[in-house]
């Protein structure tokens, strides 16, 4: 073989015969990649690549196989994820009712006598029956049941969970919660919002984990998230300084691989020198403040300019950050000339142009405007038409959650009325109006699998592909909208667009293979799609 170029590069490894979209404008498939280091070497044809292939290159054939860059998921609560495998508390999440009736038929069965049976995650929306405690006592007659609804605003427990808590035909409904009865009066089981607490507050908390299980947890979270594809999570959570110095032994002793963007709470962020960038050859960095400005839109806590349609005397639940516009401003103007970006939790119409208005007040301030200052509208969930353009105009970027529009989508249009839906998870606007979506999931709430959301994101449906044709089809996007929310998009909120989103020649070597062809197969089996194997950093970290 001859090379004119001098010396040639050999790669440690080669992936030849494959599907690969590369999300990079110029070359956007190949069958190719050569990688050296953390880094991609090459991408192009087989013949190409293979030309990088020395005597000690390993060769792996991608029979075929499509190749993506790798995922982001741009809105997690990563420490639950490792936590809720390792201490397994019952998932139920969205199971129909025989499924999730047995599981807890199971945990009965191993349960200690006494002990409570908790579990998150039920749907009784699916349900051909409602929910009634009844079914739960067929499942477990001794060991009291507390189940949390998947949207956080309901519990359903057992009759042996009411007789701890002492609830009667004559116990009354506590402020802000509703226990539910039957025609004769008597408790369901259903226990809405405050409610709950009557119930849950005789449950033990769980026993605190130790530094080394949450070594462990570490572990068990990062191989999830490279199980599904995810190379970088950004933590939406407001991580501590213990977080960040638990994060840093995890790095270093071997627990995380996934690389993490941590966004701290305003007062740590205070405390820093500065974010913290690139650290572990780019795993981690941190470089953000999470704010919140209003609540859920499930718990009418999302603050709306009009009132909800369901409950005429309530717009919601602006929180403090949001009282004064020209002090959050500042904040956030204090926090761009330090480096930090802002991250808000923005749900409702009003909340949402509070946030913006904040948002262009401290880009003024600064001086440090749109693609210099990339700040962050998380959710953006109700907009009101005129603030939609707002986003493309003044280089503010919409982090959203496809799954959310498909849970919620069943109360949605009662809750606020079928002209504010339409401003709703409200994708295709965003983006036609030159603003640009991160994609996530929200784990804790909703399941963080990315296919799950590309799916949501190209067919407003949800993964039983109801309702046909979408639930406001004009939102969707198209699959390669969808694919570019979860790699080449967050990768230039943070700042790492010349590093990651695109599987090309000097960028990170993070790309996933997967089961089928992402832009050949219908539409509605986006979400069954399985990940064969994640490399991460030019190392293979998944296989399955
Ligand atoms: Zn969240």
């Amino acid at each position: 073989m001859t090379n004119s170029c001098g010396p040639r590069e050999y790669a440690d490894t080669v992936f030849v015969n494959g599907i690969v979209y590369t999300m990079d404008e110029g070359s956007p498939t190949a069958t190719a990649i050569a990688v050296k280091g953390n880094r991609f070497l090459m991408v192009g044809t087989d013949e190409a690549v293979m030309k990088h292939a020395g005597d000690d290159t390993r060769i792996v054939d991608l029979e075929g196989k499509t190749v993506l860059p790798g995922l982001t998921e741009s809105h997690i609560h990563f420490g639950y994820v490792g936590v809720n495998i390792l201490t397994a508390p019952l998932d139920v999440y969205w199971l129909p009712v025989d499924e999730m009736l047995e599981r807890i038929r199971m945990a009965a069965e191993r349960a200690a006598p006494g002990e409570w049976i908790v579990a998150r995650g039920y749907n009784d929306a699916i349900w051909d029956e409602p929910a009634h405690r009844r079914l739960l006592d067929r499942a477990s007659p001794n060991n009291p049941v507390s189940l949390r609804r998947y949207c956080g605003h309901a519990t359903f427990v057992n009759t042996r969970a009411l007789e701890i808590a002492g609830i009667t035909r004559t116990t009354p409904d506590p402020d802000a919660g509703t226990i539910v009865r039957d025609a004769g009066g008597n408790a369901t089981g259903v226990l809405v919002s405050a409610a709950g607490a009557l119930v849950n507050r005789h449950i033990p908390p769980p026993p605190r984990l130790t530094e080394q299980e949450m070594m462990e947890a570490y572990k068990l979270g990062s191989d999830a998230m490279l199980a599904n594809g995810i190379t970088t999570v950004h933590d939406a959570t407001g991580t501590t300084p213990e977080d960040t110095r638990r994060r840093k032994k995890a790095y270093e002793e071997g627990y995380l691989r996934v690389r993490i963007m941590d966004a701290v709470l305003f007062e740590t962020a205070m405390e820093m020198d500065g974010p913290l960038t690139g650290l572990y050859e780019d795993h981690y960095t941190v470089r953000w403040v999470k704010e919140f400005v209003d609540g859920s839109l499930g718990g009418r806590g999302a603050a709306m300019i009009e009132p909800y349609d369901d409950m005429p005397s309530e717009t919601g639940a602006l929180r403090a950050l949001g009282q004064d516009e020209d002090e959050y401003a500042r904040r956030v103007a204090l926090m761009l000339e330090k480096g930090f970006g802002t991250r808000t939790h923005s749900i409702g119409d009003r909340g949402n142009r509070i946030t913006l208005n904040a948002f262009e007040k401290a880009m003024e301030m600064t001086g440090i405007k749109g693609d210099e200052a990339r700040l962050v509208v998380e959710h953006a969930q109700v907009l009101h038409p005129d603030d939609i353009p707002r986003f493309g105009k003044s280089g503010i970027i919409a982090s959203m959650q496809g799954v959310h529009a498909t849970e919620d989508m069943v109360f949605v249009e009662e809750r606020i009325g079928n002209e504010r839906a339409k401003g709703s998870y409200a994708w295709r606007s965003i983006l036609d109006n030159g603003g640009i979506i991160s994609g996530g999931s929200d784990y804790g709430v909703s399941p963080y699998e990315p296919f799950f959301g590309m799916h949501a994101f190209v067919t407003r449906q949800d993964r039983q592909n109801n309702p046909p044709g979408g639930w406001l089809p004009e939102q969707k996007l198209t699959r390669e909208e969808a694919l570019k929310a979860y790699t080449v998009w967050p990768a230039f909120l943070e700042f790492s667009e010349h590093l990651k989103g695109r599987v090309k020649e000097g960028m990170l070597a993070d790309f996933i293979v997967i089961d089928r062809d992402y832009f050949n197969i219908p539409a509605e089996e986006i979400h069954e799609i399985q990940v064969l194997r994640t490399v991460l950093g030019g190392e293979t970290v998944f296989e399955r």
